[in-house]
């Protein structure tokens, strides 16, 4: 009886604590009717033409389509949120094509790899000429160090100047307080192993894919090859790694075979708590050489200042990044990544989430921000600018919302509110499901870690609490299978391909329905009396809770 008194009291109470009750039902039908479908189509046949040219950071066509959002924002009555008014934020980076070699020697052997074939490399030093001479290789298991699941990779070993040979992905788990069982965490990524070794010292790292381990395809990986790479310039005394590399499956195997190590062994000591790093009598070379070039590209930000005097230095920031995949190279077949779902969808979205903040003069206590980022697909460069240059200090940035590549496909019964459950955004987004009169639904692909693949994560890494919303996939009128063959015929026919191309036969109730969804979403949060939190245990929370005191002991 006691749980459900608590039930009730908290459903009455909660209302009040997010400043949100007592709705007028004038109010309520200005929030439930801000967002319409024939403007989302209109912004997405715009942003996906041909004339932006798949918006590759750089190209005239992203030019295109940045003055086309600004001019949307000026137009709903939005102010611009850089400097007092410009709505762009130039995102300097450097572009850097690489051709290298691999040499490994050792086990009595010597094997030079082809590139793609056998392994890609890339480095972070903005140097057009880099070699790495017989560097001693160290196998790491999975190259983790997790202080809260008490796993530390890196503990009894030196790997100052080394070269790292790891797994992706984490140990494997059935517990949800270890490595959050089938959920991926973030130590899990590659991006992440890349990072803690340079964080410690080493001076490269080779990642082993296989299949099941990365989630995907050696293609994705070596559909690289030869492509130019971006990146924000590092800063003076960032640890850098000079090699960052992948290695396939079939070579990795028959290297290890040599020495007497069996890869299935490896990962079986992986998964161990006792496991011990291997200094591998096998040394690598290689050599990289780098066209570099700088670039010049922009986030599109506008502003709706807060309406609360006690409130308005803090703000909500909506993302969607408006960048794609631009033109296929020379020797390519012609054509333009268009991008339509991926993510003009989203982007069309975010403006008007924005012009429907705009109309309804809600007066939200908070001031909310709409950004619309670059570079997305080259590593989520542009939000990861703008995390560390904010508009507002990170500390007073409540919370993250991000669309990426939203339901086109008609409305569903469902809602997908990915990270929400792992803050108390949670309670907000719940609220907002039951006045939609929509299920919440957990990501349904939890080891693929969809939560650090898109800007979201650059609010998240560095502490800021976020939400990325996405369709569900049970569609109104269609049989239970309908929606996952959609996401299947996508994946495999559209997904980072030219075909990704505006369809006039999309039906946008369920895009107006996510938009909807984050728009009230934002509401809540710019209206509520406390800023959201992370759950305990989440591994962000401690960055958060450090940025917001280090402003307190500067006060
Ligand atoms: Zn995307």
């Amino acid at each position: 009886m006691l749980s459900v008194h608590r039930i009730n009291l908290f459903a009455i109470v909660f209302p009040f604590l997010l400043g949100y009750a007592c709705q007028s039902p004038e109010r309520q039908g200005r929030i439930d009717g801000a967002i319409h479908s024939e403007k989302i189509r209109s912004h997405i046949q715009f942003l996906s033409d041909d004339i932006t040219e798949g918006r590759g950071p750089g190209s005239r066509g992203i030019e295109l389509a940045a003055k086309y959002i600004a001019t949307q924002f000026q137009g709903s009555g939005l102010q611009p949120a850089v400097g007092d008014s410009s709505y762009f934020q130039k995102v300097g980076l450097t572009a850097m094509r690489s051709t290298t070699n691999l040499i490994l020697r050792g086990f009595g052997r010597y094997w030079s790899l082809k590139p793609g074939e056998h392994f890609t490399a890339k480095t972070k030093i903005e140097n057009p000429y880099l070699s790495l001479r017989n560097k001693n290789v160290v196998f790491m298991g999975y190259g983790i160090d997790a202080p809260e699941f008490n796993w530390n990779d890196y503990e009894d070993v030196d790997v100052a100047g080394k070269v790292l040979l790891m797994f992706v992905n984490e140990p494997s788990s059935s517990s949800a307080s270890f490595f959050d069982a089938d959920t991926l965490t973030y130590y899990g990524r590659w991006t992440y192993k890349y990072e803690e070794a340079a964080r410690k010292g080493a001076d490269g790292v080779i990642l082993i894919h296989t299949t099941p381990l990365a989630g995907y395809g050696w293609n994705v990986i070596s559909n690289s090859v030869g492509r130019e790479s971006f990146q924000i310039s590092p800063k003076e005394d960032e640890k850098l790694l000079s090699l960052r590399a992948w290695i396939n499956e079939e070579k990795a195997r028959e290297i290890l075979t040599a020495g007497g190590y069996e890869l299935d062994d490896l990962i079986q000591k992986a998964n161990s708590s006792s496991f011990q790093p291997i200094e591998l009598s096998l040394k690598v070379s290689t050599t990289i050489r780098t066209q570099l070039r700088t670039i010049e590209t922009e986030n599109v930000i506008a502003k709706l200042e807060g309406s609360d005097p006690e409130l308005r230095d803090e703000c909500i920031i909506y993302t969607a990044h408006y960048d794609h995949l631009g033109n296929k190279q020379a020797g390519d077949e012609d054509g333009i990544y268009n991008g339509a779902f991926d993510n003009a969808s989203g982007t069309a979205a975010l403006i008007e989430i924005a012009a429907a903040f705009a109309k309804t003069n809600l007066n939200p206590k908070r001031t909310i921000l709409f950004a619309a980022v670059t570079a997305e697909e080259s590593g989520l460069l542009g939000s990861e600018y703008l995390a560390q240059n904010p508009i507002f200090p990170l500390s007073k940035t409540v919370a993250n919302i991000n669309t990426d590549a939203i339901n086109v496909w008609g409305k569903t019964k469902n809602i997908v509110t990915l990270g929400a459950e792992r803050s108390s955004i949670q309670q907000i987004v719940k609220e907002v499901a039951k006045e939609m009169s929509v299920e919440l639904s957990p990501d349904s692909r939890p080891e693929q870690g969809l939560f650090f693949r898109s800007d979201q994560f650059s609010f998240v890494k560095k502490g800021v609490p976020a939400v990325n919303i996405k369709g569900g996939l049970k569609f109104i009128g269609k049989p239970e299978n309908w929606g996952p063959n959609m996401v299947k015929d996508y994946v495999a026919n559209r997904y980072h391909q030219v075909k990704d191309e505006y369809d006039p036969n999309w039906s946008l109730e369920g895009t107006v329905q996510i938009a909807q969804f984050a728009f009230k979403t934002g509401l809540y949060l710019a209206n509520s009396n406390e800023m959201p939190t992370w759950n305990d245990g989440e591994q962000f929370k401690k960055i958060r809770e450090q940025s917001i005191a280090d402003v307190i002991s500067k006060k």
